[in-house]
């Protein structure tokens, strides 16, 4: 298995039309999926059908969600595809049978894209080098996100005036700042997020203590230098800046020994309504709360903001069922993404 647990590395040699990592995206090829997005939001439920009709596509699942698989399923099921999922609960995989195994049967059975979920960083390479099939990474380990990253972008250029998806570039987010506070270290989502935005020209902000935030953030240290990461402990402070404020859960699966005080953590880190709208009156103006999910509400984050007038969370979603529909059209080369090549 090729562990990528620092920066981003480019993948090449697999599937055309896998996603392992968003370093694998040109803001080009970020702005055609968007652009893709639109249209197959936009076309009606009978050709949007069509796009793949009977085409195969398996979920393979060694750790639980809720969104991701969802998602990715009905996006799957719109586009007219066939889908079986797999999980690690009820398959051969509880077992003992090994991912390439496993990889190796689906494709036997017809699978003409996986799409990959797993503990382990850097299993989806090990599963496309496998299988030579497109392989779309629906988040491994510690590692990467990138179907989050991209919809959590969507979310932001949705509430920013006047922007055509098809048509961003690394100017696009020049003067947002996106706060990602939480669980920093454990989070595939903050390192994807902040792997893309910066790159259409975001300054990312990452916030939270010490034993969630090394100094060496998500191994990004030289977009840390670059001034387009920076850390800042200070939530308040953090807060300030912030037109998108995004908030992270505990991944208490991840700790690993790991003590957290969760009282002082709420003190210091959690988004309640009165620190949302005294101290961060740019992200109030833009409505840009936003939380990958699952949320622990009263830990990272209140009741009243996640159901708050300022919440995008439940936006997010939508996004990302739209999102992964041009992923699949993408990874099964349909709909003018025929030349795609990572
Ligand atoms: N759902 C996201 C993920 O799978 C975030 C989380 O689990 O907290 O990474």
């Amino acid at each position: 298995m090729k562990p990528k647990m620092h920066g981003a590395v480019k993948s090449t040699g697999y599937a055309a039309g896998s996603l392992l990592t968003v370093a694998d995206l040109t803001v080009v090829e970020v702005a055609a999926i968007l652009a893709a997005t639109d249209r197959i939001e936009q076309m009606s439920s009978g050709d949007r059908a069509r796009m793949l009709t009977g085409r195969r596509i398996a979920l393979l699942f060694y750790e639980s969600s809720t969104r991701t698989r969802t998602s990715f399923e009905l996006a799957a099921k719109s586009l007219g595809a066939i889908t079986t999922l797999v999980s690690d609960k009820s398959s051969s995989i509880e077992k003992g049978e090994s991912l390439k195994d496993t990889g190796l049967t689906l494709r036997a059975l017809g699978a003409e894209c996986i799409i990959l979920r797993h503990a382990n960083s850097g299993a989806p390479y090990l599963l496309a080098k496998a299988t030579g099939l497109p392989v779309l990474n629906a988040g491994d380990g510690m590692h990467e996100h990138p179907s989050q990253a991209l919809l959590d972008l969507r979310t932001i250029l949705a509430r920013l005036p006047g922007v055509n998806a098809g048509r961003i570039d690394a100017k696009t987010l020049a003067g947002v700042t996106v706060v990602i506070t939480g669980d920093i270290l454990h989070s595939r989502v903050a390192r994807s997020n902040a792997m893309l935005l910066p790159r259409l020209g975001a300054k990312v902000v990452l916030c939270g203590p010490a034993g969630l935030l090394p100094e060496d953030a998500l191994g990004l240290g030289s977009a840390l230098n670059t001034g387009c990461v920076e850390i800042e402990r200070d939530f308040d402070k953090a807060l300030k800046q912030a037109q998108v404020v995004m908030m992270l859960r505990i991944q208490r699966e991840r700790l690993a020994g790991l003590e957290l005080d969760l009282a002082d953590y709420i003190a210091r880190y959690q988004l309640n309504e009165e620190r949302l709208v005294v101290g961060a009156p740019k992200a109030v103006a833009m409505r840009l709360v936003m939380h990958p999910g699952p949320m622990i509400r009263g830990l990272e984050i209140a009741g009243e903001v996640a159901d708050g007038p300022n919440s995008a969370i439940e936006d997010q979603v939508r996004h990302g069922l739209a999102v992964r529909t041009a992923l699949l059209v993408r990874a099964l080369g349909a709909g003018g993404f025929e030349s795609v090549t990572v």
